[in-house]
């Protein structure tokens, strides 16, 4: 079974979460017996990678969304550590800064996309403006409902530029967010990650529950579609994003660039006299 078919939501799909096993590993029974699988969508994602950063035509853009300790910064941790820094990087939404929410709310999304060749995750998205904003009232139902269309013309128009949109929606259980608080709270390793908005959002699950049906229902296209993603076990989790992930990539075709130079005639002219030249040198510094 391929989890790209699976967890993809169709477009106008109504989910409805609580259906959806947060737990589900399929036919995976442990993490022992899954890693050398994650370790292998994970090469070939890096593999790719390199490729998408050499032909420099297109680029990747992928969305993590969640309620808080689902594992967003693990997948990103897990999966992108790999690849090379220079065709890959994060971009955290938080807070919208002061100039940041002096202009539209596609203008800071917009900044960070990715250009040909790389990869963007965006760590939260142009996403929170209909979960956070909806949720908290911080605009006017007026506003925010306006945006759905608006984030699909967006991303059509990324799309249509080159840039292939995944968007991971990690689904985890409200018992197992609690678990993932109180091991924040016993760990003082992980103390740092656990603060009051955790517990006050968690109070509001059902609210961001209904926010997070209606942006899968209603932004899950065919050239930007969402993943639900069963995010219980992180290792099941990882497994599904790298094994989406390298099955997209590989469907794009990738292959390395021409080279536009003759390589005999550099090799006889530059490469084999500078070699000889090395050699000499290095034979005089001995001497
Ligand atoms: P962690 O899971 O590790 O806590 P996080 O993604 O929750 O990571 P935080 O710094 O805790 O990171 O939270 C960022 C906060 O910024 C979130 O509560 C998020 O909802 C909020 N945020 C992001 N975008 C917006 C927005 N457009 N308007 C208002 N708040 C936003
Ligand atoms: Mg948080």
């Amino acid at each position: 079974m391929s989890y790209r078919k699976n967890f993809a939501v169709e477009p106008g799909e109504k989910v409805h979460l609580h259906k959806i096993d947060p737990s589900f590993t399929g036919k995976h029974e442990s993490h022992q017996k899954a890693w050398p699988i994650i370790q292998k969508h994970v090469a070939r994602m890096d593999k790719l990678q390199y490729l998408l950063y050499a032909t420099s035509d297109q680029s990747l853009l992928v969305v993590l969304q969640a309620l808080d300790a689902a594992g967003k910064d693990g997948v990103i941790r897990h999966l992108f550590s790999g690849m090379n820094p220079q065709g890959t990087s994060v971009f955290n939404f938080k807070k919208p800064s002061k100039d940041e929410a002096a202009h539209d709310f596609l203008w800071r999304a917009h900044l960070h996309t990715p250009s040909r060749g790389e990869i963007v995750i965006f760590n939260r998205s142009h996403y929170e403006d209909v979960l956070v904003v909806r949720v908290h009232n911080l605009a006017e139902k007026s506003v925010w409902s306006k945006r759905y269309d608006l984030i699909n013309d967006f991303e059509m128009m990324l799309s249509s530029n080159g840039t292939r949109i995944l968007k991971f929606f990690l689904h985890i259980s409200s018992d197992e967010q609690l678990a993932r608080f109180k091991q924040r709270l016993d760990d003082p390793i992980r103390n740092w990650k656990i603060t009051d908005s955790d517990y006050s959002e968690r109070e509001l699950w059902p609210k961001y529950i209904e926010a997070y049906e209606d942006v899968l229902e209603r932004t899950s296209t065919k050239i930007a579609p969402w993943y639900v993603i069963p995010a219980n076990h992180k290792w099941f989790r990882d497994l599904a994003i790298s094994e989406i992930i390298a099955d997209t990539l590989d469907e794009i075709g990738l292959k390395l660039p021409p080279t536009h130079v003759n390589m005999d005639e550099i090799r006889n002219k530059y490469h084999d006299a500078e070699q000889k030249q090395a050699k000499q040198i290095d034979k005089a510094s001995k001497a």
